[in-house]
């Protein structure tokens, strides 16, 4: 593991930051690759963090108490809509308990697989959506959320694995429209 950096830099000009990679020549990227430079690579973190956050400062156990946000309830796993959204729909299939990916067991994974798939179906139904992706990170809270972010019909620029640099940028859409898309995602998936 320790050579790991030690190879990263090597690879790094003087001034420690890699050159840029493929990404920057994507169509699809966002950025204009001749005004980019890469951040310079940090020393290990050695213990890491840990990743497990208090449910009171937890956005996800905050989500499951407001029931406008509530999709599909399971037996481990619910489905949320996030609170608000740049793209045509975020949906979060999350555990009932405050707890990583770690702690599910083999009957709630294999709930999340089966909730996964309906939630894509669902929102890939939608006529203004033009694909659905599935992503798990989780490092913020704790507590187990894959995201399923609907990428907008046509939209062919935000394509790919930058959809969710591009949604950082783009302005949200009106609740109105949020939560009617809302409604009938809940009803795809009863
Ligand atoms: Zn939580």
């Amino acid at each position: 593991m320790s050579d790991f950096l030690d190879r990263a830099r090597a690879a790094a000009g003087d001034d420690g930051r890699l050159a840029l990679g493929g990404m920057p020549q994507w169509e699809v990227f966002p950025f204009e690759a001749d005004l980019l430079r890469v951040r310079p690579l940090d020393e290990y973190a050695d213990p890491e963090p840990d990743r497990r956050k208090d449910p009171a400062d937890c956005k996800v156990c905050q989500a499951l108490g407001r029931p406008e946000l509530v999709l599909h309830e399971g037996d481990h796993l619910t489905v949320i809509r996030t609170g608000g959204t740049s793209l045509v729909f975020t949906a979060n299939v999350v555990s009932r308990a405050h707890a990583p990916l770690d702690d599910l067991a083999d009957d709630g994974l294999a709930e999340l697989g089966l909730l996964v798939g309906r939630t894509y179906r669902a929102l890939r139904a939608l006529p203004e959506v033009g694909n659905v992706h599935v992503n798990k990170w989780e490092n913020g809270a704790g507590h187990l959320a894959v995201v399923l972010p609907a990428r907008p019909r046509g939209v062919l620029q935000l394509q790919g694995s930058n959809l969710p640099i591009w949604a950082d940028m783009l302005p949200p859409v009106l609740e109105e429209e949020y939560a009617e898309r809302a409604g009938r995602v809940r009803r795809a998936l009863a």
